[in-house]
């Protein structure tokens, strides 16, 4: 009975939606409204400023349309595909328009900026959602998003439980951060008591996940722990031209270190994994 009454709902809301379509096409063809993903936009978002436009990763049938909706706002954009740092000023130009600021006028497409500006031009799928910027994870500040990402990662380690040394959304937290933990989705997780292959399982699980994620290690002048960056995060953090965090999405991509002199990554084989990110992880 309930399905039924669902079925019949469904049929008239598709109906309704086509007279509207039909009503707005003024008789000429129109072509239908894209659908692109927004998680790949924030991952071409992260990479392609400093990383130049990525074969691998390039979307250009999710990136263009944004570009296309930004210029015809009136905000000077080259619809090329190609989110670079022309593209993330405009988008920021977009957001500073809605009446945001600081982190919300980063330049990464959060999802109510984004659904805004694709209202009559595009729909967003595998939709990235922070949830709560105030959430927790062991006690240390992370949106919902990455809280659920650390816990997916713990679920894969069951032998012990993960804890944060440093959450997000800190600034001037631990000075050799560099800024990174300033806006959302980084975090520093402890690797105390654990052996070395242990540490490295770390490492993994959260790259499994969807996080770059480096051992940082004394002979780099840090105490040991692993630093986490939450890719196709839109919180992280992006001021006066520091783009820190947001780079190292770009060095973990390319199999770097993330670190000023961005070395090659020291992570043996063995604990890496294919390029993802929490929404392709999950298949959200
Ligand atoms: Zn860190």
């Amino acid at each position: 009975m309930n399905t039924r009454t669902r079925t019949i709902r469904a049929v008239g809301v598709t109906a309704a939606a086509a007279c509207f379509a039909i009503g707005m096409s003024n008789g000429m063809a129109r072509a239908a409204t894209p659908t692109i993903d927004m998680a790949r936009v924030l991952v071409a978002a992260q990479i392609e400023p400093d990383c130049g436009q990525t074969a691998a990763l390039s979307d250009n049938a999710s990136t263009i349309p944004v570009q296309q909706a930004l210029a015809a706002k009136g905000i000077a954009t080259t619809a090329d595909g190609w989110y670079g740092n022309g593209t993330t000023s405009s988008y920021a130009a977009w957001q500073r328009r809605l009446g945001y600021s600081g982190i919300d006028a980063n330049g990464l497409p959060g999802l109510s900026s984004l659904t805004s500006l694709g209202s009559g031009r595009f729909t967003l799928a595998h939709k990235v959602n922070i949830g709560s910027r105030t959430d927790s994870y062991g006690g240390k500040r992370v949106n919902t998003r990455t809280r659920l990402m650390l816990q997916a990662a713990d679920n894969l380690l069951p032998r012990w439980n993960f804890s944060l040394v440093q959450g997000s959304y800190n600034p001037g937290g631990v000075g050799a951060s560099a800024g990174t933990h300033d806006g959302g989705g980084v975090v520093d997780v402890s690797v105390a008591g654990l052996s070395s292959t242990q540490m490295w399982e770390e490492v993994r699980a959260l790259r499994t996940v969807g996080f770059a994620a480096w051992l940082r290690t004394p002979a780099q002048n840090f105490d040991y722990h692993i630093h986490a960056v939450a890719i196709a995060d839109p919180d992280i953090w992006q001021q006066d031209g520091g783009h820190v965090a947001r780079d190292q999405v770009c060095s973990f991509w390319r199999g770097h270190n993330g670190l000023a002199g961005d070395g090659l990554d020291n992570t043996p084989s063995a604990y890496r994994v294919s390029f993802t990110w929490w929404e392709k992880y999950k298949g959200i």
